[in-house]
């Protein structure tokens, strides 16, 4: 397994691997690797076949975080991860540096005006610019067939889709399942703030999808204010959690539903102390 810091470089390999007709899978993350982003590089490898190449890149992306959010102290560790990246079966990490990425007078962004507006758009409001912006930058460097995100950002792997379709990107996006820890907890790289009682209290994110999924369970439809006010009440019981928005929604359109049913997609960010989470699932689900 090889890094490249590059950029041009890397293109360069990728315009090398494109003239031989390598088929190429990319899975973009921002570091400090879990399980969730290993098994997006485990189905990398898959999609890439034994001839094929996995590239991952590492890097925190400075335009989706807002001016107060957590850009700075991010977790990081970049030899920890290219260990994973290797076990994993990447070829591939690339890693490059803000300057690389962002040259002093960049001035030019990829806007999603459609299924950005509402929950992460609406609570995080130039964040998807940054994710458009980036993730267009590196499938132009990377020049992947394929290109896997997780399920867990479920509004971003939809823009992302749009993006491809609007803009023509000649890639295939393919979503994968969210990881979870054993107790159901969705794996994030920032659950490592979560310190003391805190972990503890995340799994209420979890359990109010399993608790909308038994309430539809027991009544075929359901208004969504009712249930979005109960899990608020639920969730606000733990005292570290405050509920930042809780969404039923389409998940074709990302349209807010009045009437919750099994064809509804939910989604949730809440704040554990400092430390914002985001959920989502089917509500027809099992276990989430
Ligand atoms: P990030 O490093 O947080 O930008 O995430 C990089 C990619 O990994 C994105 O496509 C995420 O959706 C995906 N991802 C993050 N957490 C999980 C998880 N628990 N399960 C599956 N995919 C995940």
């Amino acid at each position: 397994m090889r890094v490249i810091t590059s950029v041009r470089i890397m293109q360069h390999l990728a315009l090398r691997w494109r003239r031989q007709g390598v088929h190429v899978a990319f899975v973009p993350t921002m570091g400090y690797l879990h399980a969730g982003h290993l098994s997006l590089i485990r189905r990398a490898r898959r999609l890439a076949r034994s001839k094929g190449k996995v590239v991952v890149s590492i890097f925190v992306n400075p335009t989706q975080f807002g001016p107060t959010e957590d850009f700075a102290r991010y977790p990081r560790d970049f030899s920890r991860d290219r260990k994973l990246c290797r076990e994993a079966g990447a070829d591939i990490v690339f890693a490059p540096d803000t300057k690389a990425i962002y040259p002093r007078d960049f001035s030019t962004y990829v806007v999603e005006e459609d299924l950005s507006w509402r929950m992460e758009g609406e609570s995080r409001p130039t964040h998807f610019r940054g994710v458009g912006t980036v993730v267009a930058k590196l499938l132009n460097i990377v020049l992947p067939d394929v290109a896997v995100f997780g399920a867990k950002d479920f509004q971003q792997a939809m823009v992302v889709g749009r993006i491809k379709r609007d803009l023509n990107f000649p890639v295939k996006i393919v979503i994968a399942p969210t990881i979870r820890e054993r107790d159901g907890l969705a794996m994030s790289s920032r659950n490592r703030y979560l310190e003391g009682p805190l972990r503890e209290q995340a799994l209420a994110l979890s359990r109010a999808i399993t608790k909308a999924r038994g309430a539809i369970r027991q009544r075929t439809a359901i208004q969504a204010d009712a249930l979005r006010s109960e899990l608020r009440t639920f969730i606000e019981q733990q005292s570290a959690m405050r509920v930042d928005y809780i969404e039923f929604f389409d998940p074709v359109t990302l349209q807010p539903v009045h009437s919750v049913d099994r064809r509804t997609h939910m989604a949730l960010a809440v704040f554990v102390g400092s430390t914002r989470l985001i959920d989502n699932a089917a509500l027809d689900g099992g276990r989430p």
